[in-house]
């Protein structure tokens, strides 16, 4: 289980601006106070995984000051999964492996914590002590939840449980508050331009990619990595708010027509650059976030009626919905794209 980009861009003092939580944290690691289990939460892409393998390899760095290094051997190996008193458990895995379970794809069953408990309770291999990392933890069923509390209850010396959710609700009671909680909470567009930035992004990919990503440094980063999104993106821009003719609109929906999920991430993509185009001509987001699109829809952000933009989005869900129920996609597309000309053509 190799580490994502999000893992190579942050660090611990990235989490910083997430507040007190993550200060106490950094604090309690400097005066050697760590407790034995934290409940790591947040949404998707507010950095659970990164802080947990940020944590693991705290605690497993062969450095004696400032850890973690993020360069020693146990760092890297924390960093790649494969460090040896790292278990990762994940819903239908086996541990620390990307091989499935044969039992519950999405559970993490009493088996899997029984086993975890079992090799924490034998010495560690390499001195410093054990991790076991556990996520999507409200995949758990009651009985492997109420296995792992006893051993929450009496944890063997020297190792650390991180337990990683998006729904602590989820999880017992009893096991939550055996955990010091670390809630994350969405990332301010300041501390996000700041990491992409350092990423080298462009000013306007960056603008775009705030807009996108929602407070979430996880699909910032992945969406500033990700070339063949914006090959996409320049593909709609393109094809769809680019259409010219009646023509034009049948040759594209043509060459979709074998095309099914390459038509439905079109149609997503199409729908967020409309989003873009109605945001802006309501006020809400600067000009410049379409500075690319074709001049007619520029010109309808600024002089279009309120209405047919709720129309235009309308019209791509109305498609999108077409095209789940298995409708022909021939011409789902093509009614789309011709309900986009008559639009643009206004302009
Ligand atoms: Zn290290």
């Amino acid at each position: 289980m190799p580490g994502t980009h999000e893992e190579e861009r942050l660090t611990l003092s990235s989490f910083l601006p997430q507040g007190t939580v993550i200060r106490s944290l950094l604090r309690s690691m400097k005066e050697g106070t760590c407790v034995h289990a934290y409940l790591i939460s947040g949404s998707e892409g507010y950095g659970k995984r990164t802080l947990g393998r940020l944590m693991a390899q705290f605690f497993l760095c062969e450095r004696e000051e400032n850890r973690p290094c993020g360069v020693c051997a146990a760092c890297q190996q924390v960093r790649s999964g494969t460090h040896p008193d790292l278990l990762l458990v994940r819903p239908g895995r086996k541990i620390s492996s990307d091989e499935e379970t044969e039992t519950g794809k999405h559970a993490i069953t009493v088996t899997t914590i029984r086993e975890v408990i079992e090799r924490v309770s034998t010495h560690a291999y390499e001195g410093r002590g054990k991790v076991v990392l556990i996520q999507d933890a409200e995949q758990m069923n009651p009985q492997a939840q109420n296995a792992l509390l006893k051993t929450l209850e009496e944890p063997p010396a020297d190792t650390y449980f991180l337990l990683l959710t998006q729904s602590p609700g989820q999880l017992l009671p009893t096991v939550v508050s055996r955990c010091r909680p670390l809630a994350l909470h969405a990332w301010n567009d300041t501390v996000i331009t700041r990491v992409l930035q350092k990423q080298g992004v462009d000013a306007q990919r960056l603008k775009r990619i705030l807009y996108l990503s929602e407070g979430s440094v996880g699909k910032a980063i992945q969406l500033a990595d990700d070339e063949d999104y914006w090959k996409q993106r320049e593909r709609v821009r393109d094809g769809f708010l680019g259409i010219e003719s009646r023509s034009d609109g049948f040759a594209l929906a043509a060459s979709l027509r074998e095309k099914r999920t390459e038509a439905l991430q079109s149609l997503d993509l199409l729908e967020d650059m409309l989003r873009m185009l109605a945001f802006v001509h309501f006020g809400r987001l600067d000009a410049s976030l379409i500075d690319d699109y074709p001049m007619a829809w520029k010109r309808m952000a600024q002089e279009g009626n309120d209405r047919d933009f709720l129309h235009l989005l309308d019209a791509v869900s109305e498609a999108r919905n077409a095209l789940q129920r298995q409708v022909n996609l021939q011409a789902v597309l093509e009614r789309l794209l011709l309900r986009m000309m008559e639009e643009k053509v206004k302009w």
